[in-house]
């Protein structure tokens, strides 16, 4: 029978950058992935297909839309959707081989099938091969999340689906309804409303991008309402079914909405099918996380568990740091992730993203701050680009003058907000981020004078 020191259960980005890291601080290490291609959700299905279909379709947008204002004049713009799904899938693959040759370079044993619990430290690997059963002195159980389902909604892998099937339409949908406002929801109901899509939203709250900065939340709806996405705030779905050639959604208290396909992006939900952890006598919470302690253990000494399947935000940047801190633990001693030095980025056109807390739950905590913010409007570089609306929004402790947190709607703000990530990490304070030289013109003006705003001296506006 193999034996490790360390096997990983699933090759996510929490799972294989753990593997990695195990292999780097000298662990005899193994990765098992039930897929054949390496890079979990993030990589095959989510992150990373959805980044490339976003491009695309905002390049399309802006031949079409935008290019005129610069001068620049094309005619006879076409959308050739099997290039454009095409292009996508050589990025995936390239990506996924990567993962397979940096597992090769730090000789990290890869097995493929489904792994079960046999015992704490025995697993059992199934694949269309067999039955192969390996020992570990540790196991750090990665396996991410799944889309979950809601009630009422017949999800038939066609016109009913959840982002994976919505990453591969084979023609773009006359009308769309998408269930959630959340990142899923808004950046493929962006993808196929850029393409020509009929997009209506429906989100069960008064308000769209839940966690995310309120007041900007608000400003990013009406700037995607321009857009041409339609939204339905407070709508609660009770159904989506097919019925004949299309799909008919009922809201609580609504009329029923008729649309060619429907997106169910309600959220995701920890997998842990299979694995046999109530065998093992792993209880999992009302959430169906895996309960674990601030060093990723579970009760088991030698089972941990990270990323999507334990608590905290489902993102793959998240995992990957606690894939790092956890090996780094088992090995050291020590290993830990900073939590509210989180980035977290929704990638519409502007883009939303945030690290830090927010204005609400610094008003739960009671916590005093004092808010800086400075439009995108007003700097150079975002006139020049052509992008100018949204906002960096900057809270401070109000005695201390600590950064809290940072809210940016803009372009590229899931670039800018690298910055603010590093200032948090750092405890920097608004006067550090205000008196730090920032090249002009650049949009990271902005996130200075955002600073300087908290101390009620920006300069250009
Ligand atoms: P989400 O939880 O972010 O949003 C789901 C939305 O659906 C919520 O606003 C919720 O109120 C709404 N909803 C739930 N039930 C509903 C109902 N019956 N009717 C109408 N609306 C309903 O989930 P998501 O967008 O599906 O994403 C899942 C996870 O993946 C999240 O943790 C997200 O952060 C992560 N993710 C992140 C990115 C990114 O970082 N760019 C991209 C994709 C996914």
């Amino acid at each position: 029978m193999a034996k490790h020191e360390l096997v990983v259960i699933g090759a996510g980005p929490g799972g294989y950058v753990a593997a990695i890291r195990a292999a780097q601080l000298g662990f005899d290490v193994a990765c098992v992935e039930k897929e054949p291609a390496l890079g979990g959700t993030c990589l095959r299905i989510g992150c990373i297909p959805s980044k490339a279909l976003l491009e695309s379709s905002e390049l399309y947008h802006e031949a079409r839309h935008s290019f005129g204002a610069h001068g620049v004049k094309v005619g006879g713009v076409e959308l050739d959707l099997a290039t454009l799904l095409a292009r996508k899938d050589r990025i995936v693959d390239g990506l996924t081989k990567g993962v397979a040759g940096l597992f090769k370079k730090n000789r990290v044993t890869r097995y493929q099938g489904h792994a079960r619990f046999v015992s704490p430290t025995e697993l059992a690997i199934e694949s269309s091969r067999g039955v192969e059963t390996v020992q570990a002195d540790h196991v750090i159980v990665a396996t991410g999340s799944v889309s979950a389902s809601l009630a009422g909604v017949e999800l038939d892998g066609d016109r009913i689906g959840t982002s994976t099937e919505a990453l591969s339409w084979p023609a773009v949908p006359r009308s769309l309804v998408v269930i959630g406002a959340g990142a899923i929801g808004l950046e493929l109901g962006s993808v196929w409303a850029r393409l020509g899509a009929e997009v209506t939203v429906l989100e069960y709250l008064e308000r769209i991008l839940p966690g995310m900065d309120s007041e900007l939340a608000r400003e990013a709806q009406k700037i995607f309402e321009k857009q041409g996405l339609r939204f339905r705030l407070g709508a609660r779905v009770q159904s989506a079914k097919r019925v004949g050639d299309e799909c008919v959604v009922e809201i609580a208290g609504a009329e029923p909405l008729h649309a060619e396909r429907v997106l169910l992006a309600a959220g995701r939900r920890p997998n842990t099918t299979g694995l046999g952890l109530e065998s093992l006598g792993l209880e999992l919470d009302a959430k169906g996380r895996i309960p674990v302690d601030e060093h990723y253990r579970t009760k088991l000494p030698s089972v941990s568990a990270i990323g999507d399947v334990i608590s905290g935000p489902m993102l793959a940047h998240k995992a990957e740091e606690e894939g790092v801190a956890c090996v780094e633990f088992l090995k050291t001693g020590f290993g830990h992730v900073h939590y509210d030095a989180i980035p977290s980025i929704v990638y519409t056109a502007p883009e939303v993203a945030s690290v830090g807390k927010t204005e609400e739950e610094l008003v739960a905590a009671g916590v005093p701050f004092k808010k800086g913010s400075f439009p995108f409007l007003a700097n150079g570089r975002a006139k020049a680009l052509g992008q100018t609306e949204g906002r960096v929004k900057i809270l401070v402790h109000e005695r201390t003058d600590r950064i809290l947190g940072v809210h940016v709607l803009g372009a590229r703000a899931g670039e800018l907000i690298a910055e603010a990530a590093v200032a948090i990490e750092f405890g920097a304070s608004g006067e550090d981020l205000a008196r730090t030289c920032h090249a002009h013109p650049t949009l990271s003006e902005i996130v200075k004078e955002a600073a300087l705003a908290t101390q009620g001296r920006a300069i250009h506006i």
